[in-house]
């Protein structure tokens, strides 16, 4: 389906600021216009929980999460940034992997089964879009993905 994905991003941003336990501050740099993309809602929708729900888990107290969607030439690029442990260098590629997980203190402590990005990865493929992750030990994570975008299909909505 068609959606803005500007509106359906704060939506879902919405949805975790609303029900977070923790003292995590969100800071949102979208778009003030619409973007339309073609995506399957429900998917997208999942892909982007489990970024929001990493980002959640590993960041500390007082932390910032930062939503980013920048419009490139024939994509958008969506970003999701926390100011967590991190991921070491080596693991950065493996956690897009089944059942991949950091370390097993942490997981075990902090749940999960180490399949929300390898299904992330599955999904955003599945749509022509990239995803890979930026991050600095002690620093934080950033989780960017692609979707396929048509700027001249935009000038056809305005
Ligand atoms: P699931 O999503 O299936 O509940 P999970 O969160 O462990 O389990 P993934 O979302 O695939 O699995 O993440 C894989 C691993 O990558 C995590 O176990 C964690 O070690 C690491 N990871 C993911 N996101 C972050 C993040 N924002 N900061 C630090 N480590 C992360
Ligand atoms: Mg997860």
């Amino acid at each position: 389906d068609w959606v803005d994905f500007t509106e359906f991003f704060h939506h879902i941003i919405d949805r975790f600021e609303m029900s977070k336990d923790q003292n995590v501050f969100f800071v949102r740099e979208l778009p003030k216009k619409s973007i339309f993309v073609e995506i399957d809602e429900d998917k997208i929708t999942q892909i982007i929980d489990n970024i929001i729900s990493n980002a959640l888990k590993y960041s500390p107290e007082g932390g910032k999460i930062r939503f980013r969607v920048r419009e490139l030439d024939n994509e958008i690029e969506v970003s999701i940034k926390d100011q967590g442990m991190g991921i070491p260098k080596d693991n950065v590629v493996k956690v897009f992997e089944r059942f991949y997980r950091v370390d097993r203190a942490r997981s075990r402590k902090l749940g999960g089964t180490g399949l929300g990005l390898a299904i992330a990865k599955e999904m955003v493929t599945a749509h022509n879009g990239r995803i890979w992750a930026e991050s600095e030990e002690g620093k934080g994570t950033a989780i960017f993905f692609t979707l396929p975008f048509d700027p001249e299909q935009e000038d056809e909505w305005s």
